[in-house]
């Protein structure tokens, strides 16, 4: 039985990359450790959105050579695996500033794991892999993720090119998978448990498929996952502006119960100039009248967004476009940076680059904005009820924590209920990242 020990770095895509990988690996006589001292096999899924993420990955990596010393003076072995973005933009060099690395292999090759494995016993030689063969790399595995509420890849990649983003040249040109895959998936996810469905892609937005000659975007594929019985709720993650009007989700937000009221949908700045120079392809007044379109479909609708300060060149007035768009979206949540240069994007040469004082500043000046409209938004439910999906355990034993409809984590007594049940509740009290109800 090999002990493998995984370590993720990065977003969402990331983690469910890992999860799939762990799978894989669980299916051949392995179990997962949580102590990496206790490894036969460590792999680091790697992410490479950061200023010196290499760097930071070697330096990881070194920690791991004294380890795999130790153990080979025992008489025993242990294989390093990087994958991810890292494993991705640096290639061959691995091996030459990690020579310790036993496997390289790309995200979009991942699939071919078992066989990186089996070649590095037969042959004892590295091994690498960095091919993107999308289409390959959901076929025939195994899902043992267990849970009421489950990621469901749908679509990879992007052919946007934010110039501040290394997605696409990490990831690759955007693909879809079909349409009858994924409901042959969640078919499988359903029958095992899950009651929740979140549809992964780095521009979900974007999906697109066909069956039988009828193309499917976003908005059918959640048509057709709405139908399954036992799938009580929809969700998707993440969208790109431009995409929305494309994707369906509209009509479907309308029409489908299934589907939470909830959109993340990222604008990065509220500035048209740093939006230009993003080569986001949008305007702040197109974002504005989306939210408005989406709020027409559904009038409980909420939403989320990612912003990035002191993207090089930004000015105060900028800035302030930014915290103005905030102030007219009114989040229910956000996610907010400080920009860092990425290694290989355009943004990352550009000379003018915004101090990292100033860029801290602006930081905390948005987030006390999105954090006042967070917790704004959490009382503004106080007295209304909605149903929630159980889906862990809270601090205290006796109480339960599930998510509403607007993906705010919501705490109840235990009661007779258990993890997977959905119920009703009435919120009695907000706070800025939970609310307390009681069962109706
Ligand atoms: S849309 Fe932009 S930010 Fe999103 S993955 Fe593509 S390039 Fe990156």
């Amino acid at each position: 039985m090999r002990r493998v020990f995984i370590k993720t770095y990065g977003c969402q895509m990331n983690f469910y990359d890992s999860s799939r990988m762990s799978d894989m690996l669980l299916a051949k006589n392995s179990v997962l450790v949580d102590d990496i001292t206790d490894a036969d096999i460590v792999l680091y899924n790697t992410c490479h959105i950061r200023e010196k993420a290499a760097e930071k990955v070697y330096s990881e990596l070194s920690k791991i050579k004294q380890l795999k010393k130790d153990r080979r003076r025992a008489g025993g072995n242990l294989t390093l695996i990087l994958a991810g973005c890292t494993a991705q933009a640096e290639g061959e060099q691995v091996f030459e500033r990690a020579p310790y690395v036993d496997i390289v292999v790309g995200p979009q090759s991942y699939h071919t794991l078992p066989k990186l494995l089996e070649d590095l016993e037969k042959f004892g030689s590295r091994q690498i892999n960095l091919n993107f063969e999308e289409n390959k790399k959901f076929d025939d595995i195994e899902r043992s993720e267990q849970g009421p509420s489950v990621f469901l890849s749908v679509q990879e990649g992007c052919d946007k090119f934010c110039h501040f983003c290394v997605v696409p040249y990490t990831r690759g040109a955007e693909f879809s998978r079909p349409a009858n895959e994924v409901y042959r998936e969640a078919l499988l996810l359903i029958s095992s448990g899950a009651k929740e469905l979140t549809l992964l892609g780095q521009n979900v937005s974007a999906y697109h498929s066909q069956i039988d000659n009828v193309e499917y975007n976003l908005g059918k594929l959640v048509e057709m996952l709405a139908g399954i019985n036992g799938l009580e709720r929809i969700r998707y993650v993440t969208s790109h502006p431009i995409d929305m009007h494309e994707s369906g989700m509209l009509h479907a937000h309308k029409n489908i119960d299934k589907l939470m009221p909830f959109l993340h949908l990222p604008i990065q700045s509220g500035s048209n100039r740093i939006l230009k120079k993003m080569n986001r392809k949008h305007s702040r007044e197109f974002y504005l009248s989306l939210i408005e379109e989406f709020r027409a479909a559904r009038s409980d609708m909420a939403f989320s967004s990612d912003f990035i300060v002191g993207y090089p060149e930004e000015s105060n007035e900028d800035f302030m476009d930014t915290v103005n768009i905030v102030n007219e979206v009114k989040y229910s949540q956000c996610y907010s940076f400080k920009y860092s240069q990425r290694p290989g994007t355009p943004a990352a040469s550009i000379k003018e680059q915004v101090s990292e004082d100033v860029k801290a500043a602006r930081l905390s000046c948005l987030q006390d904005v999105l954090l006042n409209q967070q917790l704004e938004f959490n009382q503004s439910v106080i007295g209304k009820s909605f149903q929630i999906l159980l889906q862990k355990v809270g601090k205290y034993e006796d109480q339960l924590v599930g998510k509403s409809p607007y993906m705010q984590s919501v705490v109840v007594n235990k009661g007779n209920s258990k993890i997977g049940d959905i119920i009703t509740v009435k919120v009695v009290s907000a706070h800025q990242n939970s609310l307390y109800a009681t069962r109706v």
